[in-house]
């Protein structure tokens, strides 16, 4: 197994250098990135315009792009600019299953807060639905380290602390590249890279396995586009500006 896998990842690793390989150094005649018009930051009024390449997955107005866990409509609540988990109602998946990414989460915890550890403005973003980016309110309120705000969560605590109080609206830029499987068998882990609040609190970490409490979960073979999920963690934690840039293979990591 521990072979199968080195040797999948060294084939990976060796078509990623070769790929570099193809051009000379300052070569003219390699062809130029796609023109883009960027975005703009979000202040605490009023969320920033995506880059103009972004799959829009929110922008304040309807819960389209989103459904239940059982495929049918959405049940969170929409308020006036952002939606709500709306506690007891189930996660909420997006519609389109995607793969490698970029993606953009404003998200705010409520204020006054309640609760205190894990019971305080918890929810959550989980890349391909399966790994767990936390959301919660760890501004001056303690839990356990892996499960602070922007931690993958049972896995890897955040770099720092990077919290706005609750009430107040923070970012989640985040890049995620999905797991590989070859004949089955797990080729490359996902990893996760996370900027909060404009700051890096996960440094592209090497997923363990899904996102589970208490204990930790193989990889399973999972197709390279999944669903992405909200969790309802019973607290109504509100969420603005969401929008999602798919990666193709130019992006992809040598490690
Ligand atoms: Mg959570």
């Amino acid at each position: 197994m521990v072979v199968g896998f080195l040797a999948a990842g060294a084939v990976l690793i060796a078509a990623a250098e070769a790929e570099k390989e193809l051009w000379k150094v300052n070569d003219r005649s390699r062809p130029a990135p796609p023109v883009i018009t960027p975005g703009e930051c979000s202040t605490q009024d009023r969320p920033g315009r995506p880059p103009s390449d972004a799959i829009i997955l929110f922008d304040g107005h309807d819960l389209s792009k989103w459904r239940a866990a059982d495929g049918g409509d959405a049940k969170w609540t929409l308020g006036d600019g952002y939606f709500a988990t709306t506690p007891g109602t189930g996660d909420m998946y997006t519609r389109e299953a995607f793969g490698d990414c970029q993606l953009h989460v404003e998200w705010s915890t409520p204020n006054p807060p309640h609760g205190v550890d894990q019971d305080r403005g918890n929810s959550g973003v989980f890349l391909h639905g399966l790994y767990e980016v936390q959301v919660l309110d760890s501004y001056q309120s303690p839990t356990y380290a892996d499960g602070e705000a922007a931690a993958i969560y049972g896995q890897y605590p955040p770099l720092v602390n990077a919290c706005r109080p609750p009430g107040e609206w923070q970012t989640y830029d985040i890049i995620f590249h999905g797991a590989r499987f070859e004949g089955g068998r797990l080729a490359r882990e996902a990893r996760i890279t996370v900027m909060q609040n404009g700051v890096l609190v996960q440094d592209h970490v090497r997923i363990l396995g899904p996102t589970t409490h208490m204990k930790r979960l193989m990889y399973l073979p999972t197709p390279e586009k999944l669903p992405l999920k909200l969790q309802d963690h019973n607290h109504p934690v509100r969420y603005r500006n969401i929008w999602l840039r798919e990666l193709g293979p130019e992006a992809q990591p040598s490690v």
